[in-house]
């Protein structure tokens, strides 16, 4: 994968602009920065609104792992060993820790759509 000669970035070659001179090896973001293309030129920039959505997406999905983690942690550090709730949560917990990789399995084909949605649609021209 190619380099951007602007922000040394690495990324696949329908992120970047075509043309020779000072349009060659500039990826769309610098591109549009730099006044080279205007944001409708480039159809696969990801403007504001959807890298916010992607990133909202991305939350989404890994939030349950995250969750998962931090009420281990609460676990462990305050409940361990408080009687009978320390047993108590820890059944939850366990119960919690098989359920939330199965669902994440099941969902995942959902979070691939709304990735795709969210993926600029751009057709490689011939040649490059
Ligand atoms: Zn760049």
């Amino acid at each position: 994968m190619p380099t951007c000669r602007h922000c040394y970035s690495v990324y696949p070659r329908e992120q970047f602009i075509h043309g020779n001179g000072p349009r060659s090896q500039v990826c769309v973001r610098c591109g549009v920065e730099k006044g080279l293309v205007t944001e409708e030129e480039v159809a696969s920039l990801y403007n504001n609104s959807t890298a916010n959505a992607r990133f909202s997406a991305l939350a989404r999905r890994w939030s349950p792992l995250m969750w998962l983690s931090v009420l281990w942690t609460a676990w462990i550090v305050f409940l361990n060993d408080v009687e009978p709730w320390g047993l108590y949560t820890l059944i939850l917990l366990a119960l919690f820790s098989l359920v939330v990789p199965l669902y994440m399995f099941f969902f995942s084909s959902k979070h691939m759509a709304v990735m795709a949605r969210l993926t600029p649609e751009y057709e490689r021209p011939k040649g490059h």
